[in-house]
């Protein structure tokens, strides 16, 4: 957990833009953007995935999933439209063990499910 590079963040070993923090979530821009708008959002305390969240949790998911909406908003992609992914595991192409959140927008994403 120690080398995770999203730990490192919130430990401030490594020095990124922070764009948003509270006492459950941090957001910042994802290094290798997908789409113009590409911001990550992490919960300030270590869950590996969506997996391991107990119900003590909910609060912090639904602080991330509410920071993800007031950040579509202050980047201008709410009306445009926007993606939230959260990926879990090999499958999903989960490739950072910590819980995080992208919000994806600026372009037309493509349809993911239909
Ligand atoms: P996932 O495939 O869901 O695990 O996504 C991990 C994401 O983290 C990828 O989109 C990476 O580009 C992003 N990422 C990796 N390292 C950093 C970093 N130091 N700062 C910001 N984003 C990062």
């Amino acid at each position: 957990m120690k080398n995770n590079i999203f730990s490192k963040i919130i430990n401030n070993e490594i020095k990124v833009k922070i764009i948003y923090k509270d006492k459950y979530v941090t957001a910042f821009n994802d290094i290798n953007p997908k789409s113009p708008i590409h911001i990550i959002i992490i919960p300030n305390i270590y869950i590996k995935n969506l997996n391991y969240i107990i119900k003590d949790n909910i609060i912090i998911l639904g602080r991330m999933l509410f920071i993800a909406s007031k950040l579509a908003k202050k980047y201008k992609i709410n009306k445009s439209g926007y993606r939230v992914v959260i990926n879990c595991n090999k499958n999903a192409g989960q490739k950072i063990n910590y819980l995080h959140l992208h919000i994806l927008g600026g372009c037309y994403l493509g349809d993911i499910i239909n």
